[in-house]
């Protein structure tokens, strides 16, 4: 049976890719050896992971002057490894308060240490980014999520220059859009979305910044150990890793600018469906609408469950959305394929509810 995903996470993944990692399961590379039986301290590993993050500074244009990680513990790890490496006594981090993920972000390192929101759009229901003032100085860092997976929100530009270091978590929006990646001195993302399979977060740290880090930390929550050793301080995610590479190498085949392009071109057939439909909604402010996540409503209640009902008699599976937001959330991650989007939109035109509301 033909299905059409837009998981939000674990996500849609290239059918060549999935063929790549299925063959690899049996027989990586005619080695006669499963990527799952691989010794990950030889070459055999060691090589993928290098060409993983040797893609990811190429991709992100990033010079010499990045480490790339591939760490374990998902986002939320990452929420508490940035305080618990850079944030130090008398120093505050700032966290832009823009949705469910980067209010997470902000819980987590409360536990390590201060933090203050510098803004937030709570008070509209993050259904708008916060605004920025210029300059935020005197921060250990500041902390911006790019795109809002739950809210259907994203940062266009990042913003530069703000008088701080920048962390930018870049979960589920990485490599879909265009970004100045050395505006960051740290960003981060999960792989489940944009960038390969659960189990494994990307992380890319400016040298300098990480310069700054507390010693006092134990290794495996290290940054700076886990540069040193490579990310292999414990056995590796070897197949989330390898599943990062191979969504790499398809990201430089297909050439970045053309999938963020494509990217785009599904974004704007789904709003514009939503738009032309008299059963839906979008709440997000038309200037801030991510193309990774697009949100709405249907006008009430019953029309929302039969609109589920309805697309999934037609196969397109996994579009519910977040309650506090909006009832769906179609996920356009660089895996959807535009076949995919197309029949969702036919999907949508088709849909007539049962009764006159
Ligand atoms: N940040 C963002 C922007 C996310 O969307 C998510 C997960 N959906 C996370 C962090 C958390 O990731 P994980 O579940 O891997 O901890």
């Amino acid at each position: 049976m033909k299905t059409f995903n837009f998981n939000a996470g674990p996500a849609a993944l290239p059918e060549e890719v999935l063929h790549q990692l299925s063959e690899s399961v049996i027989n990586l590379d005619g080695s006669g050896l499963s990527i799952l039986e691989i010794p990950h301290r030889a070459s055999q590993f060691t090589d993928l992971l290098n060409e993983a993050s040797f893609l990811v500074k190429e991709l992100a244009r990033l010079d010499d002057d990045f480490e790339v990680l591939w760490l374990p513990g998902g986002g939320r790890l990452q929420f508490c490894m940035l305080p618990i490496n850079f944030l130090k006594d008398g120093k505050k981090a700032g966290y832009i308060h823009s949705g469910h993920w980067a209010e997470a972000a902000e819980k987590s390192a409360k536990f390590y240490g201060e933090t203050e929101i510098i803004s937030s759009s709570a008070t509209e229901h993050f259904k708008a980014l916060p605004l920025l003032e210029n300059q935020y100085p005197g921060y250990v860092y500041l902390h911006l999520t790019s795109n809002n997976t739950i809210e259907g929100t994203q940062w266009k530009t990042l913003p530069a220059n703000l008088g701080s270091p920048l962390i930018v978590d870049m979960s589920s929006d990485i490599f879909g859009q265009h970004r100045d990646y050395k505006t960051c001195d740290l960003f981060y993302a999960v792989a489940q979305k944009n960038l390969g399979a659960a189990g494994v977060t990307m992380v890319a740290i400016r040298k300098d910044f990480l310069a700054k880090h507390k010693t006092d930390v134990p290794p495996m929550l290290s940054y700076a150990h886990q540069v040193k050793n490579n990310s292999m301080l414990n056995t590796p995610p070897v197949f989330s890793i390898y599943t990062c590479l191979l969504m790499l190498r398809w990201l430089k085949k297909n050439g970045l600018q053309n999938v963020i392009n494509t990217n785009a071109e599904k974004a704007r057939k789904v709003y514009e469906a939503i738009e032309a439909s008299p059963y839906f909604n979008c709440p997000v402010a038309p200037a801030d609408r991510s193309v990774m996540n697009v949100v709405f409503t249907g006008k009430n209640e019953s029309i929302e469950k039969e609109f589920l009902k309805f697309a999934e008699q037609n196969n397109v599976l996994n579009i519910a959305g977040h309650r506090s937001v909006g009832a769906f959330r179609i996920s356009l991650y660089n895996g959807v394929s535009e076949a995919a989007v197309e029949h969702l939109v036919s999907v949508m035109n088709q849909f007539t509810p049962s009764a006159t509301y």
